[in-house]
Parts: structure tokens; C-alpha cells; sequence
């Protein structure tokens, strides 16, 4: 049952006190499971001014008890998991199976941030004369807004609490209204773990009332933003105007190149796998499929065999594994390209359209002789759809993966190590995966390049956007 009273601020649950409400949607039957509150002007004030009196102390707690907070909270999250999973799949449609691995990686976050927590390290600098002490002191950044969307719901908040918190920040985090159940959950492990009052804040509202109210707050020093592009230039011009440095982890159209070594078969099955996780509202999920012309038409066939064998249903059922699309909006944008894709003259080579009509299924779509023009190799699909075209050489296909301006993930299946090496460097991308799927780590970098954003998370890198570096020369006294 979602909470009459959903905003965590200072310590203690209250509902919002805005007139508006987001109805929540079972996107496996389309039922109202709830409404959820909004903040007004005024818990949003009540936010950042607690996030503020929330830096003074956790900013001071040492690192060591921030980490052991972080780990009970972790452990929580994984007492808790099969409550969080079932309320992510009623809320977002994905299958059960994905909703628990999700809750139980992001355990995992929290873990690795908190033993980063306990590596911050100063750095001694040696000084121009002996009796001079140089230090650049790693200092937590301040009060951080973050802003999460609703494809990963216990995921993407997860990577920027950890992180925050274990820097030495606060934060007042604005989750997706749509799928709020999970960022609730989070905030209860981090609450009943022992978090001091005001550490972490909990919003909801109308996301651009929300966002043009925090950003500008002078208490606010920090922006971390995951979500589309148009979205995230926005916030980060709006950031700019306030001098505050932001995170954006924004949308991807990942290619994948496949050479014409591999075994067919296998490296459609991987792909696969890594496309339709989520229903392919994934920012890393592979979609635009690149195969050397000898093995076009064997892939295609591969792929789409593969495709059309999924079983789609509610994210409850076991047998599922793909669910509905998580809201009305991803249906609609769906079909839209897919439409598109005919008008131009692609070949549908599997799904194409809506699956049952309770629901927001849309069948696995495997769009191919994609002709140039089609709306789907230009703009980010964020859905269970892919384009697969042919290529022809090396320089070919690298020309053709970086012709975009976005620059997150890229695929790669080869058996020639060197020629994967030299691909991989001359890919314009934050990340690249060769002969494997899509990869998010706790102990490894997760970020884009271009208009895909900038900052990582993740990784030994995972607290550097919450950190700003003081340089303290000391001298003896005059
Ligand atoms: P959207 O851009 O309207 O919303 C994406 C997220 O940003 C939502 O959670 C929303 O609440 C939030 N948001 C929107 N406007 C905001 C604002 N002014 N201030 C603060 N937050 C705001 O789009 P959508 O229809 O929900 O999702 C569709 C697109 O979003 C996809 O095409 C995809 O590109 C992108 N997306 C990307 C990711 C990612 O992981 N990078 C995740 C979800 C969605």
C-alpha cells in the first residue's frame, strides 16, 4: 500500500501539502493503485532547510560511522527485497525476477559507496619552504538535489544516495512520481538504519516546479539529474545560472557492431538478452545493431527468432520475461517509430505491434533494411525496439556508431582482439562492452560523453561529483 504520507523531511513522514497528485497505474492492467501527494513551495522550503541543518552533522559524522550507517541500511535493502521487488513490478511492470536482482544490486551500491567512504584521501603536497604544511583536503560538496526517473526505481536513487551520503552530503531527492514505492522503501532502510534527521530528504511534486525551486536554492549546491536529454540540458542550464555543478546521466542509442567471425547464434542470444531486459526502457540498452554484410541475414533471422520467442506478461507472473511498458507514454512513442519505420519502407522482421489489449504491452520489434531518414535511427527509442542493418568495413560501421550526438554505451562482438581494442578506442562512447551485454557494476564507471551527459557513477569514481578539493597551506605563526 503506498503512503498517505510519502515526503520524508527532517527525519519524519508528512503528506504533501500541493493540491495536485499523480494517480499510480499498474501498467500491466492499467488499475489505479493509489494516488501519491505533492510537495508545495513550502515542504520544499522545509526540504532544502533541513538538508542544510543535515550537512552541518553528517558532514562532521566520521567516515567510519557513515559507512557503518550505509551497511546496515545495504543490509536492509536485502532483508527487504521481495517487498521492494513486488511493489517495483506492480508500480513499473518489469518481471519480478528483474525487480529483485535490481534491489539486491543496489544493496550492493550502498556496500561499495560504503567502503569508498573510508578512501577519501587528502593529499600532502610538498611546500617551497620546510616549515610550510600543504594539504588538498577532499570535502564533501554540500546539499545535494537529486532527480531520478522511473525506469530503474530503486537503482537509480540508490547510486545517488549512496554516493552522496557517503561523501559527506545531504540530499533532497525528487524520485519518479510514477514509481515512487521503491525511493520510499530506500528512505525507510536508511531511516531505520539510524541517519540522522535531515540527511535525506524525500519529495515528490510537479518535476518542474520541484526542480526550478530546489536548483535556485542557494542552499542547494549540487545537482545530480538522470533522465532524458531535453530534460537534462534544461536543469543544467538552470544549474549554470546558480554556478552549481551538476551530474547528468542522460539518454544513449547504443550501437553494436557485429563482425562477421562470431558464432551468429550465441551473440544474438546475448544481445537479446541485454535489449529486452526492461522492455528496453534502458538507457544503455543496445539499439542500433550494426552487422557485417555476410552475416546480415543470418543475424536477422537469429535475432528475430530470439525476439519473437519471449514471453511477454504481468511482471507477477513467473513465466514472464518481459513486461509492459511502464507507462502510456512509452506505448504510444513505441508504436510511433514503429509506424515511421513502415512508412519509410523498413522491414518489420519481428512484432510490430501491440501485445493483448489490457496493458502496455508492445511485442519485441526486430526492424530491419532500416533506410536512412527513419526516425528510429536518429532518435532514442527507450523501448523493445531495434533497428539491424548491415556494414561493410571497420571504418564503416565506427564512422556510422559515432554519427550521432549521443555518446553512452556501445556493443561490440569480435573474435579479432586487436581489431576489438582498436574499435573500442575510436568509439565516442562513456562505455563500451565487447562479446557481453550491457554492464552496471557497483565497482565500475557508468556515464556518457556527448549529449549523453557527463560525471560518472559508480566505480572508484562514485564519489567525485560529491567532493570539491580544499587546498590549506599552513605556516607557523609571525
Ligand atoms: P521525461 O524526460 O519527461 O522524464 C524523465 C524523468 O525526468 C522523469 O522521472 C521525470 O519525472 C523527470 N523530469 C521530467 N521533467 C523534469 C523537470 N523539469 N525537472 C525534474 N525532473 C523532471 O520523459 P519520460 O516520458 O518520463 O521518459 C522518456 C524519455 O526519458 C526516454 O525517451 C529516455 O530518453 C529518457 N529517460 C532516460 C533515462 C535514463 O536512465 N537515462 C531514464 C528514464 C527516461
Amino acid at each position: 500500500m503506498l503512503r498517505e504520507d510519502p515526503l520524508y523531511i527532517d527525519g519524519a513522514w508528512r503528506r504533501g501539502a500541493a493540491t495536485t497528485r499523480t494517480a499510480i497505474i499498474d501498467p500491466a492492467t492499467g488499475a489505479t493503485l493509489g494516488q501519491l501527494g505533492h510537495a508545495d513551495a513550502r515542504d520544499l522550503d522545509d526540504a532544502a532547510a533541513a538538508a542544510a541543518r543535515g550537512f552541518q552533522v553528517w558532514s562532521r559524522t566520521s567516515a567510519y560511522d557513515r559507512s557503518r550507517i550505509l551497511r546496515v541500511a545495504a543490509e536492509k535493502l536485502r532483508q527487504r527485497a521481495d517487498a521492494i521487488a513486488a511493489s517495483m513490478t506492480r508500480e513499473q511492470g518489469k518481471p519480478l525476477r528483474e525487480a529483485k536482482m535490481e534491489t539486491l544490486a543496489s544493496a550492493d551500491i550502498v556496500d561499495w559507496c560504503a567502503e569508498e567512504a573510508r578512501r577519501v584521501y587528502a593529499r600532502g603536497i610538498p611546500a617551497r619552504r620546510s616549515d610550510v604544511r600543504q594539504v588538498a583536503q577532499p570535502e564533501p560538496v554540500g546539499p545535494v538535489a537529486a532527480f531520478t526517473p522511473w525506469n530503474f526505481p530503486v537503482s537509480q536513487p540508490i547510486r545517488k544516495v549512496a554516493a552522496a551520503l557517503a561523501a559527506g552530503c545531504s540530499m533532497v531527492l525528487k524520485p519518479s512520481e510514477e514509481t515512487p514505492s521503491a525511493a520510499i522503501a530506500i528512505i525507510e532502510a536508511f531511516h531505520d538504519a539510524g541517519l540522522p534527521p535531515g540527511v535525506l530528504n524525500l519529495v515528490f511534486g510537479e518535476p518542474a516546479f520541484v526542480s526550478s525551486t530546489l536548483i535556485p536554492d542557494p542552499r542547494i549546491r549540487k545537482v545530480s539529474f538522470t533522465g532524458s536529454i531535453p530534460v537534462g540540458k534544461q536543469l543544467a542550464a538552470l544549474a549554470g545560472q546558480y554556478m552549481k555543478p551538476c551530474t547528468m546521466e542522460l539518454g544513449g542509442h547504443a550501437p553494436v557492431l557485429v563482425f562477421d567471425n562470431v558464432d551468429v547464434e550465441a551473440t544474438a542470444k546475448a544481445i537479446a538478452a541485454g535489449k529486452f531486459r526492461n522492455a528496453g526502457q534502458v538507457c544503455v540498452s543496445p539499439t542500433r545493431l550494426f552487422v557485417q554484410r555476410p552475416r546480415y541475414k543470418e543475424f536477422v533471422d537469429a535475432f528475430s527468432a530470439r525476439a519473437s520467442s519471449l514471453r511477454l506478461g504481468p511482471g507477477s507472473d513467473d513465466k514472464s520475461e518481459m513486461g509492459p511498458l511502464a507507462n502510456a507514454r512509452r506505448l504510444g512513442s513505441i508504436e510511433g517509430f514503429t509506424e515511421d519505420a513502415r512508412k519509410v519502407g523498413a522491414r518489420i522482421a519481428a512484432g510490430g505491434a501491440r501485445h493483448g489489449n489490457e496493458g502496455n504491452f508492445w511485442s519485441p520489434t526486430v526492424v530491419c533494411d532500416v533506410p536512412e531518414g527513419a526516425r528510429l535511427l536518429t532518435e532514442e527509442p527507450f523501448g523493445p525496439i531495434v533497428a539491424v542493418l548491415p556494414f561493410d568495413d571497420e571504418a564503416d560501421a565506427v564512422a556510422r556508431a559515432n554519427s550521432l550526438p549521443f555518446g553512452l554505451a556501445a556493443y561490440m562482438f569480435d573474435r579479432d582482439a586487436h581489431r576489438a581494442d582498436r574499435v573500442a578506442a575510436s568509439l565516442e562512447v562513456g562505455m563500451v562492452s565487447i562479446n557481453q551485454g550491457p554492464l552496471a557494476l557497483p565497482e565500475t564507471p557508468f556515464g556518457g560523453v556527448k549529449e549523453s551527459g557527463y560525471g560518472r557513477e559508480g566505480g572508484a569514481e562514485a564519489l567525485l561529483p560529491y567532493l570539491v578539493t580544499k587546498f590549506i597551506s599552513h605556516a607557523p605563526p609571525a
